[in-house]
């Protein structure tokens, strides 16, 4: 299983929560490529004070020996609390995918301070240009996966940035998780930032892209579906962040704590 698929699976469980009533917040464990176990926000289901969607997530993956824990990836929708990141770093998970961090954000600068590699997926964006076409903007991740010299699986994700001119509608409502085809050539080209300064960018720059259709499934048969080639495929960073709905400004003026 690649980062794509496991951030699809925290994000199904996000989802899942949210047809129970709960907080939409979901979180996946990835071991080696493997789904070792996904979570969600148990406040409204539980009632719990401490199984948010990344703590229940660990805890459903069972006791783990630390060798398991120092290979894993922790993918969650919503950037962690500090109650999170205390567990994260207390179990020395090294990577944390991140679906946005506009809504809540805490523990970033904690959690790369001691070490771990903090991801965090954009959106799309698409911008009109003086010339009246539309640009749009999107990360996609593919994986490369390998055996190394002691036959031990590897896995390499990569990001690449997709420029994608006068796209159609519902390319640019893409969610994240999504599978796409992309067929471009890759290029280099110049800008002039928001901040006025000349810069260069390399990207795809797209001819082709097509959705790939998968179904909604849960994430448990996610765990058992066999992926096939990712490295034609990715995952774009969409613009839809609706799984996040009930965390907002006012819930915080409550002094209350959203999740
Ligand atoms: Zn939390």
């Amino acid at each position: 299983m690649d980062d794509a698929t496991a951030y699809a699976a925290a994000l199904a469980s996000a989802r899942e929560g949210m047809a129970e009533g709960g907080i939409p917040i979901g979180a996946s464990l990835l071991v080696a490529g493997e789904l070792l176990a996904v979570g969600r926000n148990q406040r409204v289901q539980l009632g719990s004070s401490i199984h948010h969607g990344e703590t229940n997530c660990i805890e459903n993956a069972g006791r783990q020996p630390a060798s398991v824990y120092a290979r894993s990836t922790i993918f969650t929708t919503l950037s962690p609390c500090f109650m999170c990141a205390g567990t994260i770093l207390l179990y020395k998970i090294p990577r944390v995918v991140i679906g946005e961090n506009e809504n809540f954000q805490a523990s970033e600068d904690l959690l790369r301070s001691h070490g771990v590699e903090v991801v965090v997926l954009d959106d799309a964006e698409t911008k009109t240009m003086p010339s009246g076409s539309t640009l749009t903007n999107l990360n996609i991740a593919t994986e490369d996966r390998y055996k190394d010299k002691t036959g031990e699986w590897q896995s390499k994700t990569t990001w690449h940035r997709v420029a994608i001119w006068d796209a159609k509608p519902h390319v640019q409502q893409l969610t994240k998780g999504q599978r796409v085809y992309v067929e471009g050539s890759i290029e280099t080209r110049e800008y002039t930032g928001s901040d006025g300064v000349k810069k260069t960018t390399t990207e795809v720059k797209a001819f082709s892209v097509e959705l790939l259709f998968v179904p909604e499934r849960t994430a448990r048969q996610d765990a058992r579906t066999p992926q096939g080639d990712s490295r034609m495929g990715g995952t774009p960073q969409g613009a839809q962040r609706g799984a996040q709905g009930p965390v907002t400004a006012s819930t915080f003026d409550d002094l209350d704590v959203p999740f």
